[in-house]
């Protein structure tokens, strides 16, 4: 039986994973720390005795027992209201993090791959996305917490596999949606939902001419398996080219969730991208992948979910859960 670590498992993507791996028959060690996480994310695991949880902060030296034949590196908060409030714990957990878990890797001779980002691309002037773009990323902006300790993953990860032989792959994650993100994490698509369900005005944020294409989870995981276990080393971009304004997103999110919201406008955070699309050419070659779900469907099975949660984890406050691990 192959054994995988995988970081973050208490989160959003993570915890997919962890089902992914279980159902191809992989024993899983998953690891978090829950900064941004919930143990609920992977509770319905507890009894699965292929699974085992270790709740432990990746900046810190990881010791596994045993041997170990692939490591997933998805601990890193992931959404810009969460770097903005953890700075230094999105910078640690993508360098000393990443440099820990490359280390195990050397150390077991297991296969690690890690998770990067469009956001290295930064505010791009190119359009789409192709993995030989080098960026537009400005360094010491707010959001210059994550894209740089991403680009600095992505850089000790190549080092790693050019000076040890170290075997590493690098996916480039474009939004990604799905059940279990956090209903209060800011990202768009649990903001305009969660709205929804509150009876709350739609927050659009500039004039909503910037651009996403998000991919749903389901295709996320099967482009990260397949990478997984190719032999390509350098990075891919996994996501949906399927690119909306913020703006007609807006409109369909009121549409889907029949809740006749009004659209408000507000500030643009500094340095948000206004155009992200991955071109997704390498994946389809390398990996043979393109995205399956549409945006219709993945939404709707993303808002059955969120209709799901009670009402007190609608209306819950996210932030408090920082500061603890800002104080210690
Ligand atoms: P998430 O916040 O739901 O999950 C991240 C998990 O990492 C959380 O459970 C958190 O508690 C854990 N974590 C953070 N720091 C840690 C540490 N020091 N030690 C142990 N655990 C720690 O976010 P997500 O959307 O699931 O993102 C997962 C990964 O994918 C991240 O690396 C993120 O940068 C990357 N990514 C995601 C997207 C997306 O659209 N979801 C896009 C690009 C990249
Ligand atoms: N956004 C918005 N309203 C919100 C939350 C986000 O208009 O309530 C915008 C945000 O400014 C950005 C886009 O939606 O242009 C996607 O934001 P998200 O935080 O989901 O991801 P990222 O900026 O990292 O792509």
């Amino acid at each position: 039986m192959k054994k995988i670590l995988i970081t973050g498992a208490a989160g959003f993507l993570g915890s997919h994973l962890c089902d992914r791996f279980l159902n191809e028959g992989y024993y899983v060690i998953g690891m978090d720390n829950f900064i941004t996480g919930d143990q609920k994310n992977i509770e319905h695991l507890n009894n699965n005795p292929n699974f085992q949880f270790i709740k432990h902060d990746v900046t810190e030296f990881v010791k596994i027992e045993g041997t170990l034949d692939y490591i997933l590196h998805f601990a890193s908060p992931a959404s810009p209201i969460d770097y903005l409030k953890i700075p230094i714990q999105t910078l640690k957990v993508g360098s000393l993090g990443t440099h820990n878990l490359l280390g195990l890797a050397k150390a077991k001779k297991a296969r690690i791959l890690i998770a990067s980002t469009s956001e290295v691309y930064g505010d791009p002037l190119v359009h789409p996305q192709s993995e030989d773009y080098y960026g537009n990323v400005n360094a010491i902006g707010p959001r210059g917490v994550y894209d740089e300790a991403k680009r600095f993953m992505e850089s000790i990860t190549m080092a790693y596999h050019r000076f040890h032989g170290l075997e590493t792959r690098i996916v480039r994650i474009f939004n990604t949606y799905g059940p279990r993100m956090r209903l209060n994490d800011g990202r768009v698509i649990p903001a305009f939902m969660g709205q929804a369900l509150r009876g709350e005005d739609l927050t659009v944020f500039g004039d909503g001419s910037q651009t996403r294409s998000f991919c749903y989870v389901d295709d996320q995981v099967e482009g990260i398996y397949r990478l997984l276990l190719s032999d390509y080393s350098y990075p891919i971009n996994i996501g949906n080219p399927h690119e909306i304004t913020i703006n007609d997103f807006a409109k369909e999110i009121v549409k889907l969730t029949g809740t006749n919201q009004k659209i408000v406008y507000k500030e643009l955070p500094v340095d948000d991208p206004m155009q992200r699309q991955p071109d997704i050419s390498l994946a389809k070659k390398i990996l043979n992948w393109e995205p399956k779900i549409t945006r219709e469907k993945g939404l709707q099975a993303t808002y059955n979910y969120f209709k799901s949660l009670t009402k007190e984890e609608l209306c819950r406050s996210e932030h408090k859960k920082f500061e603890n691990h800002i104080r210690k």
